[in-house]
């Protein structure tokens, strides 16, 4: 048995765990060594049993099993000159997983470690974020095995404009809206964009998110992800009696979610004490200065190590894991996936954690969430604590149909209630569903629900 209910079950729910179990050994014989997708079905199904206990036409409808197979999965082959004139070969992906709830919407990541099965978790995620949203979006993510680490300016350009050259056969602004995500920042849009315009011979702002504010892109997009991050922590915070204000933060990474994370839970009062790259953490119990690492990082994409050369006080130590060493009361994971394993998860709870919440895409291992949901620390799940991001780029397609642009505050206000009202749906989920409590469940369910719907009401198609 595999989809497990940790409360005694009714008998519905017993027929329907042997369902999901069905479904679930499906998926696992159909897309054999695609372990991160496993653990992202396995995730969103254990949370579903009471919703499908209640309302049997999801079963009756095979709902299930539509969810788990993407409407269309594209791989391409992205060749490129490198500086040295030589032709290099990436492999370049787009899944187009559900569309339910209106096109395709989610980021594409550049990274050496992407493949069918990272890229299949992100957009089965996409699906739920975007419908926790509220917002008319359905789910799709994409990316490149492209390391854009030590790659020229020149590179970059030219690996971008040979990826959208065949992604532009599947994209349009009422199709498939991809943005940025891991190694896609505004530049990578920028060229993706320009490429776009080239080969369609028009001007569609609303084909890509993220853009440069000179050409459609939306005020408070850049920091929306890591507002929002601390936005919905505030929220589950307050809910909870505790507030951020005084609290010891550490959030990993350095990148656009953690710097803006950082930046936003700063404004409200708390100190940051540590954050990462890849190489390895840096800490300084006085408080992290955010606008030297938005420097080093958004300046020349330096190493964070770098940071104790401004900052004498700071330490840095080689490895970016170590960093859930650090005792704080308030832990968000914003680097990358799986990054908090059951031994951090285990050291974060010894040393007195109370509040974790995911900036960034299941960064927690199953294993690492037990010993959380054990321990009674408040838990925050990626699909509704980063949805900032993908609301704000929403909003972006929004003004783009408009021709119009908002401002700042007009973004960042929109951008507060999205995550107040995240929060809200995820606690009253989980309570009508008997789940007092547990936002994975609340923001599973709430996210499901919705999606199941229109695909009923829109037939089986
Ligand atoms: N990549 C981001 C995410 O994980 C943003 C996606 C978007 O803006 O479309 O949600």
């Amino acid at each position: 048995m595999t989809i497990t209910k940790e409360m005694k079950m009714t008998s519905k729910e017993e027929k329907v765990q042997k369902y999901m179990n069905k479904v679930y050994e499906k998926v696992i014989e159909r897309n054999p060594n695609e372990k991160e997708f496993h653990q992202s079905v396995k995730d969103v199904f254990q949370s579903l049993i009471p919703i499908l206990a209640k309302k049997p036409e999801y079963m009756e409808k095979n709902i299930l099993e539509q969810l788990v197979e993407p409407e269309r999965v594209i791989t391409f082959r992205v060749p490129w000159v490198d500086d040295q004139g030589k032709v290099q070969v990436n492999r370049g992906f787009r899944v187009q997983f559900n569309s339910a709830l209106g096109p395709y919407k989610g980021g594409l990541r550049f990274h050496p470690s992407v493949n069918l099965s990272i890229v299949k978790f992100l957009a089965l995620q996409q699906i739920f974020k975007n419908s926790l949203t509220g917002q008319p979006i359905g789910g799709g993510k994409g990316g490149a095995d492209f390391d854009p680490k030590g790659k020229s300016d020149n590179e970059i350009m030219r690996f971008c404009q040979s990826f959208m050259t065949e992604l532009s056969k599947h994209i349009g602004p009422d199709v498939d809206i991809p943005a940025g995500d891991i190694g896609v920042g505004a530049r990578e849009i920028g060229y993706m964009f320009g490429q776009y315009k080239k080969i369609r011979g028009s001007f569609q702002a609303g084909v890509l998110t993220g853009k440069g504010l000179n050409y459609g892109g939306s005020l408070a997009r850049k920091e929306a992800t890591g507002y929002g991050t601390v936005y919905f922590l505030q929220e589950m915070l307050k809910g909870n009696g505790m507030t951020l204000n005084g609290s010891t933060v550490v959030i990993s990474g350095s990148g656009n979610v953690s710097i803006y994370a950082m930046e936003k839970a700063i404004e409200l009062g708390a100190k940051v004490i540590a954050c990462s790259d890849s190489d390895g953490y840096i800490f300084d119990y006085n408080g992290i200065d955010v606008e030297t690492v938005k420097r080093l990082k958004e300046g020349n994409g330096d190493r964070i190590r770098y940071y104790v050369r401004e900052h004498p006080s700071a330490t840095y130590v080689e490895g970016c894991t170590g960093i859930w060493s650090v005792p704080c009361g308030v832990a968000l994971p914003c680097a990358t996936q799986n990054e908090i394993d059951e031994t951090a998860a285990k050291q974060l709870v010894e040393n007195g954690v109370k509040a974790v919440a995911e900036g960034a895409n299941m960064p927690s291992t199953a294993e690492a969430i037990e010993v959380f949901m054990k321990s009674d620390v408040l838990f925050g799940p990626a699909k509704a604590v980063n949805a900032g991001g993908v609301a704000a780029s929403s909003l972006e397609m929004a003004q783009n149909s408009m021709r119009m642009s908002w401002s700042f505050d007009e973004v960042d206000a929109q951008l507060q209630e999205i995550m107040k009202s995240i929060y809200q749906n995820c606690v009253e989920a989980a309570k009508e569903y008997g789940q007092e409590g547990n936002l994975i469940a609340g923001a599973n369910i709430a996210g499901f629900q919705k999606v199941a719907d229109a695909m009923i009401e829109q037939g089986v198609i």
